[in-house]
């Protein structure tokens, strides 16, 4: 069985849409598929239609909720939310909203330092989906004032960046009580970039964190192993994915890689009381 729990379409920041996602994920042979876009579950429901008309892969309805945290930011995912939640689309309605208009204030920001892109054209590329840094990056880019991604962000709209503005706060605890209410569970994603995580694990399974995503694009061994380790010691499961967003390998990993153990998917579909096919 082949799992991969973490990606990204074009409903925030991911450059297949979800109908073309769950296409390409059953070509490579995949059976278990997490759709986890940044702050929205706009695209849940066009993916679980698509992945009606195979019969080899289920999708996991999710989300990725990025937290804000002293020197940095902390990603929580959401398995299983219930996506239909009015209050939930609501609140991530309203973090989507403070990412309009922070996008807006980068675009100032830039234009201020003599880069002439604009805020419009920004929007065009983001759609409908929800405006992240990449959106940006790819208008400086095709603008010509970036050689790539990788430089956009290293100049300029990398958190420390002189263009960089950052996202309305949310906290780790109030994005999984928020995950919580909405019927999901809440898993720390890539969190081996995060500092002091025995910390944030203590404190945030009191309020309902349940796994622990230690397999991830460019994870050595070692690094997994000692985070399957954590997650063992505090009773907590394990879960795993690429971050694909269709980018070139810019951002996140290729699709279905790493391999990610049958076993994260049976604890997780276990844990939600879901039947997995
Ligand atoms: P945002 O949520 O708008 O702050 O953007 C965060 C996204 O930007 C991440 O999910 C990555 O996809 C991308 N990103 C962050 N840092 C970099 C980087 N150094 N190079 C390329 N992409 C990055
Ligand atoms: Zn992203
Ligand atoms: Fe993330
Ligand atoms: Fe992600």
């Amino acid at each position: 069985m082949k799992v991969d729990l973490h990606t990204h379409t074009t409903a925030s920041d991911g450059k297949l849409s979800p109908a073309q996602l769950v296409a390409y994920a059953v070509k490579l042979g995949i059976n278990v598929l997490g759709i986890s876009d940044h702050d929205t579950i706009a695209g849940i429901p066009a993916a679980l239609d698509a992945a009606k008309t195979y019969s080899t892969i289920n999708v996991v309805p999710a989300v990725e909720i990025n937290c804000d945290v002293t020197d940095g930011e902390l990603h929580v995912l959401g398995y299983f939310i219930d996506y239909n939640s009015q209050l939930f689309k609501a609140e991530l309605e309203r973090l989507r909203n403070s990412r309009r208009e922070r996008g807006a204030r980068m675009v100032a920001k830039l234009q201020g330092l003599g880069m002439n892109i604009s805020w419009e054209r920004v929007q065009e590329i983001a759609g409908s989906g929800s405006v992240g840094r990449p959106h940006v990056a790819q208008a400086l880019l095709e603008a010509g004032f970036v050689a790539s991604f990788r430089d956009a962000f290293d100049r300029y709209i990398g958190r420390n960046g002189p263009a960089y503005v950052e996202r309305e706060k949310i906290t780790p605890v109030d994005a999984i009580k928020l995950i919580s209410e909405a019927g999901g569970l809440p898993v720390l994603a890539h969190p081996a970039d995060i500092p002091n995580l025995n910390n944030f694990i203590e404190r945030l399974k009191v309020v309902g964190l349940v796994g622990l995503e230690a397999y991830y694009n460019g994870y050595r061994p070692d690094v997994v192993a000692d985070l399957v380790t954590k997650a063992s010691l505090n009773k907590l499961i394990v879960t795993g994915g690429s971050d694909y967003h269709g980018l070139g390998g810019e951002a996140g990993g290729e699709l279905g890689q790493p391999d990610v153990p049958e076993k994260c998917a049976k604890d997780l579909f276990a844990l939600a009381g879901k039947h997995l096919n």
